[in-house]
């Protein structure tokens, strides 16, 4: 079936359903009851319920729909993004050497910085530019590369299938790790182009709507679904039963939604390509994120105070259109260094484009640009 078909229906037909309801239900419920010591003894934890931490059926419904979603085998909804970075960076250990984007989330960043000094992880970075300096970087003891695509927030692009088909042929037993909070699996998948595992701020496209903090994991790899779903279980930074339904019912208008981002985004990059006030746009092409330079710096406080229907706001990927200055606030840990040499600059904008009619959101940034 196809994405749309999956997702309108996620939840309905459920297998932990029992009164037939067409939206899945929420179950507020942190244990469950056992009816003999003989069904503790056997107990399946694939398809029985015991306690929260491992799993709910709420969750559950949840984490078939976002396994379907990446075309993946598992999935694991958690707490926020960073709870999922963090699950898939819980695979590792000491002296493991990890290769990464060097333009990627913020925060995402400052996890590898307290990785490398509390967990004695080593950390190299890829420009993005050449696979063969990716392969470059390889070594025996690297265990995962770590990418995020279209780039945050200077919008490059990676050739993913190009990434895993050079990697594996140099070691297979790389795990290849894409964050693919920008794009969502509406126009990219990174499992069908050869990655390991698949990671989401699920509080971004997928959630959609401005309103919960989530995350998740997605693989189609036994071993590595094995490795996650223990640790997550023992740390427990699963995502609660009321987020999960928020989100599994957010999920269910994800590939409209998305249309729709990208149908504003292309009118919304021409017209600041022809704007005077604004230098320079990056814009893929695809997805509904825009970054652009404002030509005067000294206009930028002066841009976002003007901003009428657009908010100036941290995070992406939802309904309402949002801008935000990774320079002083995604990126504000980055060292001013490198930030600079990434093109992060005080003049660089940030711009979630939201589902408001593409009119409205011109006029608002043209009468907030002059
Ligand atoms: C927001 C974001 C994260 C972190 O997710 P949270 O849900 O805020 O914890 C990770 N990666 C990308 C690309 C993001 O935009």
């Amino acid at each position: 079936m196809h994405l749309e078909t999956i997702l309108a229906q996620a939840g309905n037909r459920n297998s932990q359903d029992q009164f037939k309801s067409v939206s899945a239900p929420l179950y507020f419920s942190s244990n469950f009851r056992h009816d003999s010591l003989a069904e503790v003894a056997n107990f399946d934890e694939d398809k029985q319920f015991a306690y929260a931490r491992l799993k709910t059926p709420t969750r559950s419904v949840l984490e078939e729909t976002l396994a379907r979603l990446e075309g993946g085998k598992y999935a694991y909804a958690l707490s926020s993004g960073m709870a999922a970075i963090q699950l898939v960076f819980g695979i590792l250990k000491q002296n493991d050497h990890v290769i990464s984007l060097n333009d990627l989330y913020g925060g995402t960043f400052r996890y590898f910085d307290y990785l490398t000094e509390h967990v004695g992880i080593h950390f190299d970075e890829w420009d993005g530019q050449k696979v063969a300096d990716l392969v470059a970087l390889c070594r025996p003891e690297t265990r995962l590369i770590w990418l995020e695509t279209p780039s945050n927030p200077t919008m490059k692009e990676i050739d993913i299938v190009e990434v895993c088909h050079q990697i594996k042929a140099l070691n297979p037993e790389i795990i290849i790790a894409v964050d693919n909070t920008f794009y969502s699996p509406i126009f990219q998948q990174p499992l069908q182009d050869g990655a390991d595992l698949v990671i989401h701020s699920a509080t971004k496209y997928l959630s959609g709507h401005n309103d919960i903090l989530a995350g998740c994991v997605i693989t189609s790899s036994d071993y590595l679904a094995a490795k996650l779903s223990f640790n997550l279980k023992t740390t427990g930074a699963n995502l609660d039963p009321f987020d999960s339904w928020l989100l599994l019912r957010s999920l269910k208008t994800l590939p409209i939604r998305m249309k729709q981002h990208q149908a504003n985004a292309q009118i919304i990059a021409q017209y600041l390509e022809e704007e005077p006030a604004v230098s320079k746009v990056l814009y893929p092409g695809k997805g509904g994120m825009i970054s652009f330079y404002i030509k005067d710096e000294a206009q930028v406080a002066n841009f976002f105070e003007k901003l009428q229907v657009i908010s100036f706001a941290e995070s992406l990927g939802g309904v309402e259109s949002l801008v935000t200055l990774p320079d002083q606030q995604t990126h504000h840990d980055m060292a001013v260094e490198k930030r600079r040499a990434l093109g992060i600059t005080p003049n660089l904008i940030r711009f979630s484009v939201g589902l408001e009619n593409a009119t409205d959101l011109i006029a608002d940034l043209r009468q907030a640009l002059h």
